[in-house]
């Protein structure tokens, strides 16, 4: 079972006849069956938004997700003890597996409301972190308003250290960390790469939370996402200008990249390098990074063409470095699924400097696509992308550490000067990342482990 709150464009959901009671107002389940799996959505007036499910147009959080997320928390753990699907009830012996800070109050709520009154006594709670810079910060005055018992206020409490506070002089820093009160409820912990895992147990990579994750990280393991290899597939993609496979990826790769040439208005040439970038223009992707190696890059021989939206300030920048070089560079600011499949499969090179990147998949597209990724060795990208060894004539990429504009150009340089002069190894190298298995199938038999794991185990918490 899945559950989300509900947004007008799904399609095909049918209403339960089901509501429950949970904080002050009732939540309605519509549902529907997909591929074998049941989906949930949550009813209630405030989650429909003309910004979809998080950020208002402008890119600020509601005002009231708090509320939101934990009405969802509520309505997620009542329903399978209320929502009858396929003709009966989920019941109690269930594990939770809870998403980011939006579902971190599932254990919390399982721990703390359910488990003492023996409820659920038998259920699990997973929490999969997805992104911990996003930790769902509230003052503190909102606890009244959670329905958590006051004896568990601890458990979502935290107290910033005195460089980092801010708020109220006599708050000294004291907050209800919504992601905290899942780390330290949750049965067992998971993240979206090995990588990461280990790295959020560091100061460098905690954003704060580094210790109480190292105190639980015999319950924390790191699973690689997989990707769908059937929206991505260069084979069957019939968003891309030209399907092709590892045998003509050659023929394959020129003719969509003069096509995506000729939509763009660049020079058609299939002889020069066409680099991609595509993410949220935000600081955790590094795009200013691109910004910064633009005059150099640019100087070259090359074609860049980035698409992301996000942070103004980038997107500013993104329309600079296409005014600036109309010649070699396009970049589309917005959100455009169907060019980003093109423009996977007409670029040679991919850009990711993430500063931090718990899993990432545009590095994983690009490596299917047969385009050779150029990435910060950081989390998900170190472990997805095998470096490019010359003597060896293996890997699948080059990764590139620290994570400066020195190392990034570096590794670009490297990337091109293999393109031009070893045409072969480049060759080899995507070759390797058309052939690597990224699908979703070891990634669920390793979550499968992890479930088997959290049930051997008694509850940590109740
Ligand atoms: P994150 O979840 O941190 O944004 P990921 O790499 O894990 O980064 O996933 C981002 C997904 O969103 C990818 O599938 C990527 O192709 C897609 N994406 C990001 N920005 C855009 C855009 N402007 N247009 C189309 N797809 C985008």
């Amino acid at each position: 079972m899945v559950v989300t709150p509900h947004y007008a464009e799904y399609e095909n959901t049918s209403y339960s006849g089901v509501c429950v009671s949970v904080l002050d107002t009732e939540v309605g389940y519509h549902t529907q069956r997909k591929n074998g799996v049941d989906f949930v959505f949550v009813d209630n007036p405030c989650y429909p938004r003309v910004g979809g499910p998080y950020a208002d147009q402008q890119g600020n959080a509601y005002a009231d997700n708090q509320y939101r997320f934990m009405l969802m928390c509520l309505a997620a753990l009542e329903a399978p003890l209320n929502l009858p699907v396929n003709g009966s009830l989920y019941g109690e012996e269930v594990t939770f597996v809870a998403n980011d800070w939006h579902a971190a109050l599932v254990p919390v709520y399982l721990a703390s409301k359910y488990r003492p009154h023996g409820v659920y006594t038998n259920a699990r709670s997973i929490l999969a972190i997805h992104n911990l810079r996003h930790q769902g910060v509230y003052p503190p005055t909102t606890f009244g308003m959670m329905g958590i018992a006051p004896d568990w206020y601890s458990s979502v409490e935290w107290q910033y250290p005195p460089h980092l506070r801010q708020g109220a002089y006599e708050e000294e820093g004291r907050a209800i960390n919504t992601l905290k009160g899942g780390i330290v409820t949750a049965d067992r912990i998971v993240t979206v790469s090995p990588g990461y895992a280990q790295e959020i147990t560091t100061a460098e990579g905690g954003w704060g939370l580094e210790g109480l994750l190292a105190s639980r990280a015999y319950a924390l393991n790191g699973v690689l996402n997989g990707i769908d290899t059937d929206e991505w597939n260069p084979e069957s993609d019939d968003r891309i200008y030209k399907k092709y496979s590892a045998r003509t990826l050659m023929e394959g790769k020129a003719a969509n990249k003069l096509a995506i040439q000729k939509e763009l208005g660049l020079v058609e040439r299939a002889d020069v390098p066409l680099i991609g970038f595509i993410g949220r223009l935000d600081f955790q992707k590094g795009a200013d990074l691109i910004l910064g190696a633009a005059h150099w890059l640019l100087d070259q021989d090359v074609q860049l063409v980035c698409l992301g939206t996000g942070d103004q300030s980038l997107e500013s920048g993104m329309r600079w470095l296409e005014s600036t070089y109309p010649q070699k560079a396009r970049a589309w600011v917005g959100y455009n699924e169907t060019f980003a499949h093109k423009l996977t499969a007409a670029a040679d090179i991919w850009l990711m400097p993430s500063r931090f990147e718990p899993c990432g998949l545009n590095q994983m597209y690009a490596m299917r696509y047969g385009a050779v990724p150029v990435v910060h060795a950081t989390g998900g990208l170190r472990d997805t992308v095998q470096d490019f060894d010359p003597w060896k004539n293996s890997g699948t990429g080059w990764t590139f550490s620290p994570c400066s504009l020195e190392a990034f150009q570096n590794s670009i340089s490297v990337a091109l000067s293999t393109y031009h002069s070893h045409p072969e190894s480049f060759t080899a190298l995507q070759l390797a990342g058309m052939a690597r298995e990224c699908s979703w199938d070891r990634a669920a038999s390793q979550y499968e482990e992890i479930f088997e794991w959290a049930a051997v185990d008694a509850p940590f918490c109740g």
